[in-house]
């Protein structure tokens, strides 16, 4: 057990895990606004998480940069140009970058340093945090912000360590780039990262087989350029488009329904959804207002791109195979691509089905299925994350008599507005499980979740309470009533991400509250207006040093 009174360690009013978007804005929100003294660990040698790390070629955001990007400081948005509708990964990495250094939080955040344990000292109320390099710290307050998607899954197939060539996962990319020119690579994977990378790895590469277990959707991104008069068009409407953004659904302004499957006329439906798929992205699929409630919606709107498919796509085997029928679209992330279908029409590329006959093994020289030997220089692995709940369980959180968080998530992760888990004071989770951020603009999420925490901070000090930990009893009820909306819908229905079902063993728990972002923030807010019911108080910590000039102020 770590002791809790060693003053040797370094104590901080908030441990930040992770400099990722939250993280970033974590350490300026609390130390800048709030006054605190504020410590970030981040496994990564730089800042920016997610575009740290996933570097695969063609690696960019699919919702618009204009949303996908902090809204919180004008100056920011007024300073930094977006050069592309869907910035490229190196552009979105050189802004984190920029508002690392804009916002001077460098100088409290430790790289290269991953946060192992966390142990829960109830007489002082605070955590202990250590790390692989050997440090210990000490905080009131214990903050994650290590993402939805931080932890690359790779399947063990049998073999893989015999093969001579390179493999690469598209999570975990070599920062110095890979030179595919002339080699003979096969993807393994066919879901965003996969549709994004392999139109480019075709363009290098001599030969490309990608292996595809379950077919995805997937709708043209129309990305392109912006123009000197958009991008001063968007700067001066900033403040309203945020404020948009913040009162949607998903955290970006995405086209309107034009009613339910059977309410609008077909040829109009038909017309719209032609119209969208030139450049609408996410907006294709959400022509019909009941797309993922009525399975009669959907499978018009999965028709449709079937059908685009076909166009697409010269061999009608392939097209065929390219067909996604193993769930509802939508139900799974839907992807944007630019030029994947057409991808199939080269030479050079080669699509191999293992949905009913799956990768047997690695071999010394590429890939086994079935009877067929596929040769490779390299493999991608292209293979998905643990998502949501993956980056804390490799953490060993101790809480309430020692109970870790892996226990406590034994059957599924609960959370309280995916902010916060019982049995564990002190502790907020930015974008934690039950909250909508897997289905919105992440940033828009990450943002509401930071000011929240920031909030709820400022009123324990203002009052003096040194511990809050949620309640069994709202847990329970938040975890019921986002499974109750999830069941109202066909997203359960799909083996997705969304519900853990990538990860072999893992719970299948819908892991996101649909009910909008908007509707979130309203119930946040009123939360906070009242007190924070569903939360319990106690304020017999020793005050930290800050802590005391904050309740004599
Ligand atoms: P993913 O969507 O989970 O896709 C993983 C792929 O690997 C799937 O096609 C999966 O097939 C396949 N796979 C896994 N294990 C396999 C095995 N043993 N044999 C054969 N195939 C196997 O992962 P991702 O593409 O990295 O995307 C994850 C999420 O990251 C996305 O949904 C999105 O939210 C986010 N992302 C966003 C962007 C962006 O914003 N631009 C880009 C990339 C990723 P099954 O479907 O059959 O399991």
């Amino acid at each position: 057990m770590m002791s809790s009174t060693t003053e040797t360690i370094p104590t901080y009013d908030a441990i930040v895990i992770g400099a990722g978007f939250a993280g970033i804005y974590l350490v300026h929100k609390l130390r800048d606004e709030l006054g605190l003294h504020v410590k970030a660990f981040e496994r990564g040698a730089g800042v920016g998480g997610t575009w740290y790390w996933n570097r695969y070629p063609g690696a960019r955001c699919d919702f618009e940069s204009d949303y996908y990007s902090y809204s919180f400081n004008d100056e920011i948005q007024q300073e930094w140009d977006w050069t592309e509708r869907y910035a490229p990964q190196p552009e979105i990495l050189r802004y984190a970058n920029y508002v690392a250094d804009k916002l001077d939080v460098r100088r409290d955040i430790e790289l290269n340093t991953t946060v192992e344990r966390a142990v829960w000292d109830e007489a002082s109320h605070t955590w202990t945090v250590s790390c692989d390099t050997g440090v210990t710290a000490r905080a009131r307050y214990l903050i994650s912000g290590t993402g939805i998607l931080s932890v690359p899954s790779t399947p063990k197939f049998e073999g893989m360590d015999t093969f001579k060539g390179k493999i690469y996962h598209t999570g975990d990319w070599p920062h110095e780039g890979v030179d595919f020119t002339g080699l003979r690579v096969g993807v393994i994977g066919t879901g965003s990262s996969a549709i994004q990378s392999i139109p480019l790895i075709a363009e290098e590469a001599a030969q490309l087989t990608v292996f595809q277990r379950t077919a995805t959707f997937t709708v043209p991104a129309a990305n392109r350029p912006v123009t000197e008069n958009e991008r001063r068009a968007t700067k001066r409407s900033y403040a309203q488009l945020r404020a948009q953004a913040r009162r949607s659904q998903t955290g970006v302004l995405i086209e309107q329904p034009l009613g339910p499957y059977g309410e609008v006329d077909e040829r109009i439906v038909r017309g719209e959804l032609e119209r969208r798929w030139r450049g609408s992205g996410f907006g294709t699929t959400s022509v019909l207002s009941d797309n993922l409630r009525s399975i009669e919606a959907n499978n018009y709107t999965s028709q449709f791109v079937r059908d685009k498919i076909h166009e697409i796509v010269d061999d009608p085997e392939v097209a065929k195979l390219l067909e996604p029928h193993d769930y509802p679209i939508g139900t799974k992330r839907l992807a944007l691509d630019t030029n994947y279908y057409a991808t199939y029409n080269r030479e050079n590329v080669k699509l191999v089905s293992v949905r009913k006959t799956p990768i047997e093994r690695f071999s010394q020289s590429g890939i086994v299925v079935g009877d067929t030997e596929y040769e490779f220089d390299a493999i991608v692995l292209a293979t998905g994350f643990d998502a949501a709940t993956g980056a804390l369980d490799r953490i060993r959180f101790e809480g309430v008599d020692g109970r870790t968080l892996t226990d406590a998530w034994a059957e599924g992760a609960k959370s309280y507005l995916g902010l916060g888990v019982a049995g564990f004071p002190n502790f907020f989770t930015v974008t934690g499980p039950g909250c909508p951020a897997i289905l919105t603009n992440v940033i828009a999420s990450i943002e509401h979740h930071v000011e929240w925490i920031a909030d709820y901070i400022e009123h324990m000090r203002a009052e003096g309470i040194t511990r809050t930990e949620v309640t069994a009893e709202a847990q329970e009820a938040w975890v019921a009533h986002v499974a109750e909306l999830a069941a109202m819908t066909l997203y359960p229905t799909a083996a997705s991400w969304y519900m853990g079902a990538n990860i072999p063993g893992k719970p299948r728990v819908f892991l996101a509250y649909l009910g909008g972002l908007h509707n979130y923030r309203d119930r946040c807010d009123k939360i906070a207006e009242d007190g924070y019911p569903g939360f319990v108080h106690a304020s017999d910590g020793a005050p930290l040093a800050s802590e005391q000039v904050a309740v004599g102020a």
